[in-house]
């Protein structure tokens, strides 16, 4: 049984400040800590999917700031397979295929805009104020679950502040979830303690992993729109730019995917929508 994890870094237990995700130099203490926990919170994870029996661990480091290169920084467990998100069209998660059982997120952060969501964004904090899919708000969790339900694997387990978790059981109510701490601003927080968290994650990652029977598959029928609505229309521009980006205002711009395969890829040079 293959179980694949994708790990952030706003939502993990035990950061509480911007500076520890976003640090610019890598040898900032405040970036160093935030590596720190990353590790001990995926480990947690790994820990659980293999007590559930997990045969194969994958884990891919999605924080965009580490640039892949987290767990060459901070150990991951041996026992997981350090994979790749390979830039292509479209976007591979190395590993992840129709064999996979289920998937799992670690740190993650609510949807932009979310009240109480501790450092919450989709995609580019401060530059993107809503994420649609077919007309619904949506944020970096339902991007991977409808990644992940197009080869036919389910969300499993989310971990994330409380606002992540509340999204998760509207959205997914399939999914579980463990609370790392709650937002009280979007900057601030209140750190639940991370041995607790720790070893919570640990325990409902393999409870969820035994609900494997009862979790669905994400899937929307094709085509998909996708819709951006940035906080400036500059930002705008580059996108509307592209064959096949439609404007329906100065800052809000939509295209259409063919599956979730696709939810990772943004209209640039290297790749415009059809239609
Ligand atoms: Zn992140």
């Amino acid at each position: 049984m293959k179980i694949c994890v994708v790990t952030d870094m706003e939502g993990l237990a035990g950061v509480d400040a911007w500076e520890q995700c976003y640090a610019t130099d890598d040898a900032s203490p405040a970036y160093r800590h935030g590596l720190e926990q990353l590790a001990a919170d995926t480990n947690a994870a790994v820990a659980g999917c293999l007590d559930a029996g997990a045969t194969e661990v994958v884990v891919w480091d999605g924080h965009g700031r580490n640039g892949q290169r987290a767990f060459t920084r901070v150990a991951l467990d041996p026992r997981a397979k350090r994979r790749r998100l390979e830039v292509g069209t479209p976007v591979r998660l190395d590993g992840l295929d129709t064999a996979t059982a289920g998937v799992v997120m670690v740190g993650q952060h609510a949807m932009a805009g979310t009240l109480g969501g501790f450092l919450d964004h989709t995609q580019c904090p401060k530059e993107i104020c809503r994420f649609l899919i077919n007309g619904e708000e949506h944020g970096e969790m339902s991007q991977f679950a409808l990644h992940a339900g197009a080869f036919g694997v389910p969300l499993l387990h989310v971990s994330g502040d409380e606002a992540l978790c509340a999204e998760a059981r509207r959205l997914f109510p399939w999914v579980g979830t463990t609370a790392t701490k709650r937002g009280t601003g979007w900057e601030t927080c209140e750190l639940y303690p991370t041995g607790t968290v720790r070893a919570n994650i640990r325990q409902d990652v393999a409870a969820a992993i035994k609900r494997l029977s009862q979790a669905q598959v994400w899937r929307l029928p094709s085509p998909i729109e996708v819709t951006v609505e940035y906080a400036w229309s500059a930002l705008a521009d580059r996108l509307a730019a592209v064959p096949g980006v439609r404007r329906s205002h100065a800052r809000v711009v939509s295209w259409t995917i063919p599956d979730g395969r696709w939810i990772y890829n943004w209209p640039s040079v290297d790749w415009h929508p059809v239609g």
